[in-house]
């Protein structure tokens, strides 16, 4: 059968997949998104098509098998394990940076080493494999101190440490007690950073960036930004603490560094590059960590406002010619709030069955513009469960960054399982920010 468009496949099953799923099937260029392995939402989403895929091996023989013509990778697992360079070297055509790249995030040890080379701006910092050696260092440093297991520990390896009883107590757990594995077999011991975090993502070729809209996650899991770390409770774009010189200070101090560095280095950086930024009450941005993705809330309220065709701008970051592309974003701001199942992020709850879900995930319309992007979702028996610890992102633009966040959370509350938990307050430093 003759193909009239672009055979496209998402790796990954999160919420982020799915935002990314439903931007790409957009594309009057796209004709079908396989989504490997993917969740019922995107089951239930235009042109999109589910694979039960899960392993580089089988992510390769999808992509053959459905002639793939564009992958591209949503999660950093993968990525660290090298599904770029298996991709390319059987000749496919795959968007994300190398394994060797992609340690930017796979080794926040590797991380601090290359912005320590290259002037970029973040926290002080020693590396520790020696438990004695790292409870002496914070005697020293003294609290607030940051502790975080060195390799990825999906947002959870991060102790910010209040006081030094804290600080010793994660040493011991992540050295000694080993209770995060490998990816805590050494940890980063850094200076607290005071300022308001934001999330600032660019599509990179290589050499050159393109930034994405400004956001900003809520990481705690309640209200008031309090209780533990989560991987994201939700996001909004655009984020008012980037403003047009914080912007500017970012691509010249970090972006444009970090890009040139990885390309002297033998490693170009080409992928979606994330940078967790601080920016300290006088604006100076410095990064708190490098993803080697797409931010996941981040993602959904970004997507929601991107206006350019997403495969334009991939294909322009594959050819290396992202400096001849601009990105066209809505106006209006979003906002994607998080449902979370019981018992995240400790132990989340699977099998509670979700009622109040719109039928499919439409594309925005003016008339709602909200969109329920899944993650942690499973189909039993005709019902939709949960099945992992953030369950759903409930996503919507509106005039104001007001609006928006009335709208998704209209929509929210409509959605009910035993046990959901959902922070009241995303969006909270935007508002407070324009009605102190
Ligand atoms: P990370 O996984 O490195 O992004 O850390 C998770 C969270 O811990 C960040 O989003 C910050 O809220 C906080 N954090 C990490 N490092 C620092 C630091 N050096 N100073 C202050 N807060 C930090």
């Amino acid at each position: 059968m003759k193909k009239h468009g672009l055979t496209v496949m998402v790796i990954g099953s999160g919420g982020r997949e799915h935002a990314l799923a439903w931007k790409l099937a957009q594309s009057p260029r796209v004709q079908h998104v396989l989504v490997a392995p993917g969740n019922p939402g995107t089951a239930r989403t235009e042109k999109c098509r589910n694979l039960p895929a899960s392993t580089i091996e089988q992510w390769l023989d999808a992509a053959r098998l459905e002639h793939v013509d564009l992958t591209v990778v949503g999660p950093e697992a993968p990525l660290a394990a090298g599904i770029v360079d298996a991709f390319r070297e059987a000749g496919l055509t795959i968007f994300g940076p190398t394994q060797a790249a992609a340690q930017l995030e796979a080794s926040k040890d590797f991380a601090k080493r290359f912005m320590q080379r290259h002037g970029i701006p973040t926290a002080a910092y020693q590396t520790f494999a020696d438990a004695a050696q790292a409870h002496a260092w914070v005697e020293t440093k003294g609290a607030p101190i940051v502790v975080k297991a060195d390799g990825l520990a999906a947002g959870k390896g991060v102790v910010v440490a209040q006081t030094l009883a804290e600080a010793h107590e994660a040493i011991d757990r992540m050295l000694v007690a080993n209770a995060m594995g490998d990816a805590g077999a050494r940890v980063v011991i850094e200076e607290f950073m005071e300022g308001e975090e934001a999330s600032f993502i660019v599509l990179a070729d290589g050499r050159n960036a393109l930034a994405f809209a400004t956001s900003q996650d809520h990481k705690r899991l309640l209200d008031g930004d309090r209780g533990p770390n989560t991987g994201g409770m939700g996001a909004y774009s655009p984020a008012p603490v980037v403003t047009p010189d914080v912007h500017a200070r970012v691509m010249r101090e970090i972006i444009q560094p970090t890009l040139a560095g990885m390309a002297a280095e033998g490693t170009p950086y080409a992928g979606f590059l994330y940078a967790g930024l601080m920016i300290s009450p006088q604006g100076e941005p410095r990064v708190v960590e490098f993803n080697c993705r797409l931010g996941d809330p981040e993602a959904q309220p970004l997507l929601a406002r991107l206006k350019t065709d997403l495969v334009d701008l991939i294909e322009a970051a594959l050819a290396g010619s992202l400096l001849e592309v601009e990105a066209q974003w809505d106006r209006r701001p979003a906002v994607g709030v998080v449902l979370a199942a019981a018992g995240y992020p400790e132990a989340p709850r699977k099998g509670d069955v979700i009622t109040g879900l719109p039928e499919e995930c439409a594309p925005l319309e003016p008339q709602e513009p909200v969109l329920v992007f899944h993650a942690g979702t499973a189909e039993r028996e005709g019902q939709i469960v949960t099945h992992g610890g953030r369950v759903l992102c409930v996503t919507a633009l509106g005039e104001t960054l007001r609006e928006a966040i009335a709208r998704a959370y209209a929509v929210a509350d409509r959605i009910e399982f035993a046990g959901k938990q959902m922070r009241r307050d995303i969006g909270h430093r935007a508002l407070n920010r324009h009605h102190p």
